[in-house]
């Protein structure tokens, strides 16, 4: 009896640690590089190096071992534009943490796209509020995949917004905590870091940098992590806001540390990282209320503080979309159309905001 116990706690043993340190060779890519007058895609296929040059022709899809990307024209403008208003629909979803997959199924059974997952929004706005990194094994195809969208969105007269979060900026930065293993495991391959593979020459990372940290739509203010009530009281406005902290985004690229406001608005009060409206001894009512009249807002939508579900915090003013896509089992869409909130659950059910008032 003893003995057979000590057999299955040995087997044990070995499956832990054959599935902690899985030598199953890994697939990823593409990671395209914009290289004086050349183009190069490299893919790992099967855990082999594959690289391609390819021609600077746009748009056009490049596709090895399954993994494909629709290349667009490079040199992405920086976003200038921060609020939009006008008669359409909004969508917004958050923190997709790699679970492209769940991802998709999400915005297909809410028909933001068609079951082949083509852009079906029509002239709506789609705002994902950030951290696309980390977590999860698919990120790689949810970058491309919304590469891709924006420009579907566009053609069809809509818009998708895609704000920066902590975990963009976090990976921008080489700050590497939360990479999947499999990233890990492409860097090694690749024999570079995996900042790298998205510095300014790559097509992905040249396009992040082009991307704000904020969106304001039909006056509702949309970030990442939340607005400190310091910036309403001292009367911080929105492009200063993204200005300062878009100019200050990857510390290496600088020429000199950030300091001031680039050094707030990076930190832990920031936009990406500020977690107040969540917490006993957060923003109060009436800092909240003078952050929507210093922001001539109705509404601020945040994700990075995961719940169960989208919920709101003051009275319905703070709506929190970052419903736990992480975990890789469940995920929500917030939408808004005529003036009306409803959550749609991943089975495609849509649902009152108001039954998750608070
Ligand atoms: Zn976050």
């Amino acid at each position: 009896m003893k003995n057979q116990n000590l057999k299955s706690a040995l087997i044990c043993l070995l499956l832990i640690s054959f599935s902690a340190f899985s030598l199953e060779p890994i697939t990823d890519g593409p990671y395209v590089f914009e290289q004086s007058n050349q183009r190069n895609a490299t893919w790992i296929c099967n855990g082999e190096k594959v690289t391609r040059q390819i021609s600077r022709q746009t748009p056009q899809i490049i596709s090895q071992c399954g993994l494909s990307a629709t290349l667009w024209q490079a040199n992405p403008k920086e976003e200038q534009k921060l609020e939009y208003s006008g008669k359409f629909k909004i969508a917004a979803a958050s923190d997709i943490h790699g679970q492209f997959d769940l991802f998709i199924k999400l915005l297909k059974n809410n028909e933001v796209l068609d079951q082949a997952g083509k852009w079906n929004f029509a002239n709506g706005h789609f705002v994902i509020t950030g951290d696309i990194f980390d977590r999860g094994p698919q990120v790689i195809e949810a970058l491309w995949f919304l590469y891709d969208l924006e420009k579907q969105a566009e053609k069809a007269g809509g818009k998708l917004h895609l704000l920066l979060g902590n975990h963009e900026v976090m990976v921008l930065n080489g700050d590497l905590r939360y990479l999947h293993e499999k990233y890990n495991k492409t860097a090694l391959l690749l024999d570079r870091s995996y900042e790298s593979l998205f510095s300014k020459e790559s097509v992905l990372g040249d396009w992040l940098r082009s991307r704000p940290v904020l969106i304001k739509v039909n006056g509702m203010l949309f970030t990442h992590g939340g607005f400190h009530p310091k910036l309403a009281k001292e009367k911080i406005s929105l492009k200063k806001i993204n200005q300062t902290f878009k100019s200050s985004l990857v510390e290496k690229e600088l020429e000199k540390p950030r300091e001031g406001l680039a050094n707030y608005l990076h930190g832990k009060n920031g936009p990406i990282w500020y977690r107040g409206y969540f917490e006993d001894d957060g923003a109060s009512a009436k800092e909240i209320k003078q952050l929507l009249k210093h922001f001539q807002v109705s509404h601020i939508i945040v994700g990075h503080t995961t719940q169960d579900s989208i919920e709101t915090r003051y009275k319905g003013k703070v709506i929190e979309i970052d419903a736990a896509m992480k975990e890789g089992l469940n995920g929500e869409v917030l939408f808004w159309e005529n003036g009306k909130f409803s959550r749609g659950l991943l089975s495609g059910e849509k649902r009152p905001l108001t039954e998750n008032l608070n």
